[in-house]
């Protein structure tokens, strides 16, 4: 899931000043889990911006903010609301809040939110980030942990020198991503495999921005 954390809120009202009435779209999913867009999170923006002398012209919790065709139908009977108003908060990701500016593209669309980093909520609103996203996985090789993301250096070629204790030199909260890998192969009994496999340079290509993918099948004729 997306992780995202609120935006200081002084800054989105200097992003908003000149506007005076607002539509707020939230998201069903990461972001409610985080507490970022939800319906209790929309109700206390509404009352904010209320108490702040503005107007709230509508306010809805997509169920996919990201799915920009779902998000269209789903807001179709919202048109007086979002004809009404000046401007667009999404309380959402960066994602969501683009699909806004997408389907909108007469009105300004503001981000409520901060979009940090794909992870795992581990228990209620706790969240650590396992994966960076890079295109060509390697996790089969690697117990399952991935290098890229648990280590601060990215290194895929096995512990640094500052690794201490089984800690990371960058900080002592975090256990060294390698010593993780190296144990949790020998809990596997992969010790092995981990001796004999080889990571070779990694090719960065399959990470290069902006990323498109069709999964979909052209229907056969
Ligand atoms: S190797 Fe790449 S795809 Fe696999 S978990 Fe790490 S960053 Fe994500
Ligand atoms: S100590 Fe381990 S986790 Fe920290 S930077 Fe070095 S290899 Fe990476």
């Amino acid at each position: 899931m997306i992780i995202t954390k609120k935006r200081d809120f002084k800054e989105l009202m200097e992003n908003i000043k000149n506007y005076k009435s607002f539509f707020l779209l939230g998201c069903s999913e990461c972001a409610t889990l985080c507490g970022t867009g939800g319906e209790p999170e929309l109700k206390a923006m509404k009352e904010t911006l209320e108490a702040e002398g503005k107007s709230v012209t509508g306010t809805f919790v997509a169920k996919t903010g990201c799915q920009v065709l779902g998000t269209k139908v789903e807001l179709k009977p919202f048109k007086e609301a979002l004809d009404k108003t000046d401007c667009i908060i999404v309380m959402s990701c960066g994602a969501g809040t683009q699909s806004a500016v997408e389907l909108y593209e007469d009105k300004p669309v503001f981000p409520a939110n901060d979009s940090l980093f794909l992870g795992n909520m581990t228990r209620l609103q706790f969240f650590d980030e396992r994966c960076s996203l890079c295109g060509k996985c390697i996790l089969d090789k690697t117990g399952g942990i991935c290098p890229i993301t648990a280590c601060p250096k990215g290194l895929l070629n096995g512990p640094c020198g500052g690794c201490k204790d089984g800690h990371c030199e960058i900080s002592p909260d975090i256990k060294c991503a390698w010593v993780r890998i190296y144990e949790r192969m020998k809990k596997l009994d992969r010790l092995q495999e981990l001796c004999e496999v080889t990571l070779e340079a990694k090719d960065w290509s399959a990470s290069q921005k902006p990323r498109t993918l069709v999964t979909r099948e052209e229907k056969k004729k």
